[in-house]
């Protein structure tokens, strides 16, 4: 099996190969790339091919690699803290002292650490990184290197994941999304900019998202007036729940849009194309209309004005 479930990257899974198959483990890996690059599969694959009790490593058939896999293995632990924008220097303590017990049943003990760490907690992880028992494996993911302290990043061996090549995504593309359109399929592609698990939600996205709303991105972003006109005008026929229904998903995508702006959040693809289409106070300013929308929509205004206003507001 090896590290093939990775798509593309090929220069990087072959130098992985090259040298797991010659023994040698580093105990801090730092695997790099944006949303959607494939991070987590990378440190899943890494640490099974670790664990590997096969040949091929990753084999993906023995014990240790299915429970890696299924992230079961009671040596691959992964460290999230999905209450904070970074992991709590709490947790990072509680890792410290955790390391220092033996592996369960292997000759390693594989820690992820699947969210960024603040000033204080790469602080803390330093004291591992200079004395680590010589089975402690540490994998860091992040989407900027640049985000870590030198010294911290100076003791990782970095795994830089690159774009997938355009004729392989489309390929993969293909055969896994085979109700796709090929329009769908190329746009995907083109909007993706190579990185799969963006390409993958454009277009499960595509599937369950409403016209309506795919139509007033587009036209908003493109500042295209008549466009949201045409978006909007059918909709003055609609009934007033439906109608709060689909300005509150808008809201959320506009939010989102914003917060994408701010560096806050990994957005939709919609919402990031309404970030990079729209200033700031552009998007405010749709916020704040189609807030007021809601608004009159869940009072007594009639769709019918409701949406004759938000398309003079939204021009
Ligand atoms: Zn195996």
């Amino acid at each position: 099996m090896g590290f093939e479930t990775l798509l593309g990257n090929d220069r990087l899974k072959e130098n992985l190969t090259v040298s797991l198959g010659k023994g040698r483990v580093s105990h801090f890996y730092l695997i790099s790339g944006p949303a959607g690059a494939g991070k987590r599969t990378l440190a899943r694959l890494l640490a099974a091919a670790i664990l590997c009790k096969g040949r091929d490593k990753p084999c993906g058939v023995c014990g240790p690699c299915r429970k890696t896999l299924k992230n079961e293995h009671p040596d691959f632990i992964t460290l999230t803290d999905p209450e904070h924008k970074n992991i709590a220097v709490r947790l990072v303590r509680d890792m410290r002292d955790d390391v220092f017990i033996r592996p369960n049943e292997s000759d390693y003990k594989i820690y992820l650490i699947a969210q960024d760490l603040g000033l204080e907690g790469q602080n803390a992880l330093l004291k591992i990184l200079e004395e680590p028992p010589g089975y402690g494996v540490f994998i860091l993911l992040t989407d900027n290197p640049e985000k870590l302290l030198p010294t911290v990043r100076s003791r990782c061996t970095e795994l830089a994941l690159t774009a997938v090549p355009e004729k392989q995504l489309r390929h993969y593309l293909t055969l896994n999304y085979p109700k796709a359109s090929a329009e769908d399929i190329a746009a995907a592609v083109q909007r993706s900019g190579g990185w799969l698990g963006q390409a993958r939600q454009m277009l499960e996205d595509g599937e369950t998202v409403p016209q309506q709303t795919v139509d007033f991105v587009r036209s908003y972003a493109a500042g295209d007036t008549m466009g949201l006109v045409n978006t909007l005008v059918p909709m003055e026929k609609w009934k007033r729940d439906q109608l709060v229904e689909i300005l509150n998903a808008w809201l959320e995508l506009l939010e989102g849009a914003l917060a994408c702006r701010a560096g806050l959040s990994v957005p939709t693809p919609l919402a990031r194309q309404l970030s990079r289409a729209r200033s700031a106070p552009e998007l405010m300013n749709a916020l704040t209309a189609v807030r007021k929308a809601v608004l009159y929509a869940q009072g007594n205004v009639s769709p019918a004005a409701i949406v004759g206003w938000l398309s003079w507001e939204l021009r």
